[in-house]
């Protein structure tokens, strides 16, 4: 039974946990360095990334989460949980912290505020998720994607902006699959393990 980390600092940590149980995998609430040991995986969820960093850098979790990311262990982002994975935040508070510089750049709220929170049909034909069988993405304050580098796999677009993306062991989605009932996005991580 794999061991999942979830980082369990702020946002939306307990519907990640429950799709992860759901799906036969062992979730475990990241709160402290210590709840790091033995995890096969990380999920970064959703909620608010400028209270996350700073929470990330009172709870002492910002650099051995770091070096996890670095030493190349799994880590799904959803959300806020991109943002923190990305080289270039755009729209943010000049001291956010970054858990990772991947090579691609986001703006915090790129698709609205609250009020233009959306749900639309996305299809990641790589994963086997294709038109007769789209996801239903929930955005929320949903960071965009602007630009991604050459390391960077696109894995879903809306309209021409990724809102999926694969870089190695590391997966990232600007929505929350884990609002849904639907598990595909959860299975593919645990796949990747
Ligand atoms: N806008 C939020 C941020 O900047 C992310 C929103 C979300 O995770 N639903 O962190």
């Amino acid at each position: 039974m794999p061991r999942i980390g979830v980082l369990a600092l702020q946002g939306a940590f307990q519907r990640h946990i429950d799709a992860l149980s759901c799906l036969g995998a062992h979730p475990i609430p990241v709160r402290l360095p210590g709840d790091l040991a033995h995890v096969d995986g990380l999920v970064l969820p959703g909620g608010e990334s400028t209270t996350m960093s700073l929470l990330l850098g009172t709870s002492g979790l910002a650099q051995p989460i770091s070096a996890f990311i670095a030493d190349g262990l799994p880590i799904f982002g959803t959300c806020a949980g991109m943002i923190l994975l990305a080289a270039e935040v755009l729209d943010g508070r000049p001291d956010q912290m970054q858990l990772a510089t991947l090579d691609f750049s986001v703006r915090r709220n790129g698709y609205g505020r609250q009020l233009a929170s959306f749900e639309a049909d996305v299809t990641a034909p790589i994963l086997g998720i294709g038109d007769t069988n789209p996801f239903r993405a929930i955005f929320i304050r949903a960071p965009k994607v602007e630009n991604v580098g050459d390391g960077i796999e696109v894995l879903a677009r809306l309209d021409h902006d990724p809102v999926l993306i694969r870089s190695g062991p590391v997966m990232a989605s600007a929505f929350h699959p884990e609002l849904t009932p639907d598990l595909r996005l959860h299975r593919c991580f645990l796949a990747s393990l």
